[in-house]
């Protein structure tokens, strides 16, 4: 049998693993790739198998860069089955549908420029319509159910604890009478993290595929991360303001609820008003409502005592755009739950936009924000910071807690692979950058004695006795000069800034708008003598 690395190989994302059995051949994960615009230029590369010759995919949760070129899969001719769990494809079916809308939107923008230069229009990678299509061919399982896909290849999924319906994927595969188990970590979570359970440990497996995302770093202790957070919330109480929390509608919205509804309910902090303003957050939140299988002990019996942590006094979840717009306008000493967690886009802008000026709020960041993401600007002590086109003045104080990661840490991969009782024969690091690699492989000789790969994009291993290298592709080299790199940051924030304003509900064309308009065709402008 042989596996080829298609995807989250020296990268973080665009996860995805060909496995070719005398069976037949699979998919683990078909994942976005994201990022610089070099990396994000893989999505569009055919991909390096023949999609209508594969049996069945395998998904292990449904972020974008496990699950995001699902759709392109579908479109390339994949009519078969994709195995997850019940909770994946209910999120699947908020996160593509989403992800096709942010393709059409960015392609939108592009043709209109193609158009000027008479160049040729391009297509979408894919539409949110034929994401849904996609949706089709998801047949959940539950977790630790045996199933057989294909004759010779037995799957079971295991609970990964990395966000509600994530999965480990054990993968036992039959070939003239020997049996061979491979064992995918998926993204795998941190241990005592709110609401969904631990990620599991697998005693056995020949080879291993981990992810690496933290395999070089540690994270902040958990206790004190909730007393940074209650700290924070007491000090924006006391200061008569808006605490704004920028944050990602899948997890990490819902940890935060689980903590806040902990605090109030030991009387921790005072009964504020907290708002959920994300349509994708409160669709997200309903469907952790409606997985109750996924919850770990506490929050089972959080749930026995109708003390549901989605549900409190004084919680709002704010669905339509004309109650976000009141909730700009009149919020006071309120905690503002907001996407994106970058704020690069969506309702944290407006909110920003309403609580940055004044010395009186305060923003907090619990995730990785992006290099030259307003976030990132923010969190670096940006005293102005320009906003849908206008200057606005940064008085209010910035907090940040580290920690809240959906990703077990360093520590938490070691305890991970020290579970296996019986040694694995290889373990192939995937899902990280280099540094982290490298440390973690040197980390796995030196506690466990096992050799570990770091296959790159597009190796093919032999998988029967001792890995072998059977291929090797190059990605295509692209050329990288600061020159170009300016120009494509500059595109990006153009294409950004026109995806921002179509995203504002805008109904009439103040002397700001018209304002931000002339702006953005003037930076256009500049932008095609540089190009
Ligand atoms: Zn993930």
């Amino acid at each position: 049998m042989q596996i080829t690395f298609c995807g989250a190989a020296g990268t973080v994302t665009g996860s995805s693993y060909l496995v070719e059995t005398t069976g037949g051949r699979f998919l683990v994960d078909c994942g976005m790739f994201q990022g610089s615009k070099e990396i994000r230029q893989l999505n569009r590369q055919e991909f390096i198998f023949n999609p209508g010759k594969l049996d069945f995919v395998l998904l292990t949760h449904a972020h974008v860069d496990h699950s995001g070129l699902l759709p392109k899969l579908w479109k390339s001719g994949f009519k078969k089955k994709i195995f997850t769990t019940k909770a994946t494809r209910q999120l699947c079916g908020i996160v593509l549908p989403d992800s096709g809308h942010i393709q059409e939107m960015e392609v939108e923008w592009r043709n209109r420029k193609h158009q000027r230069a008479g160049v040729p229009l391009e297509n979408p990678l894919y539409t949110a319509a034929e994401a849904l299509q996609c949706l089709g061919l998801f047949e959940p399982k539950s977790y630790n159910e045996e199933f057989l896909p294909l004759p010779g290849v037995r799957v079971r999924f295991l609970d990964a604890g990395h966000i509600l319906g994530s999965s480990i994927i054990e993968v036992f595969i039959t070939e003239d009478g020997v049996t061979t188990k491979i064992v995918f970590s998926g993204d795998l979570g941190q241990n005592n993290q709110p609401i969904i359970q631990d990620p599991t440990l697998v005693a056995e497996a020949d080879y291993v595929l981990i992810e690496s995302t933290y395999g070089n770093r540690l994270h902040e202790d958990h206790t004190q991360k909730v007393d940074l957070l209650r700290k924070i919330i007491i000090e924006s109480v006391n200061s008569g303001g808006n605490l704004v929390i920028p944050a990602f509608a899948v997890g990490r919205t819902q940890d935060l609820l689980y903590y806040i509804k902990n605090l109030l309910r030991s009387g921790q902090i005072p009964r504020i008003p907290v708002y959920i303003d994300s349509p994708m957050a409160v669709s997200v939140t309903e469907i952790y409502r409606d997985n109750p299988d996924c919850y770990d002990e506490e929050t089972r019996q959080l749930f026995a005592a109708h003390e549901s942590p989605f549900e409190f006094p004084n919680l709002k979840f704010i669905r339509t755009a004309e109650q976000s717009k009141l909730l700009n306008a009149t919020a006071k000493g309120a905690v503002i739950i907001s996407a994106n967690g970058m704020c690069e886009a969506g309702r944290i802008l407006h909110h920003l936009k309403h609580n940055l000026w004044r010395p009186e709020s305060h923003i907090l960041f619990v995730g990785y924000q992006a290099d030259e993401t307003l976030g990132r600007r923010l969190l670096e002590g940006a005293k102005v910071v320009k906003i849908m086109g206008e200057e606005v003045g940064v008085h209010a104080k910035i907090h940040s807690i580290g920690g809240f990661s959906a990703h077990a840490d360093q520590a938490g991969l070691m305890d991970w692979l020290a579970g296996f009782t019986q040694k694995p024969r290889s373990i192939f690091i995937v899902h990280g950058e280099n540094g982290a690699q490298t440390e973690l492989a040197a980390l796995i000789k030196h506690r466990l004695n096992i050799d570990s790969f770091i296959p790159k994009w597009g190796e093919r291993f032999t998988l029967n006795t001792e890995p072998r290298l059977e291929q090797e592709l190059q990605i295509p080299q692209l050329p990288n000069y600061t020159l170009e790199k300016t120009v494509n940051d500059l595109e990006h924030c153009i294409m950004q800034l026109h995806n921002q304003i179509k995203q504002s509900d805008f109904t009439q064309a103040t002397p700001e708008i018209n304002q931000l308009k002339q702006l953005i065709s003037q930076l256009e402008s500049e932008y095609k003598n540089l190009a």
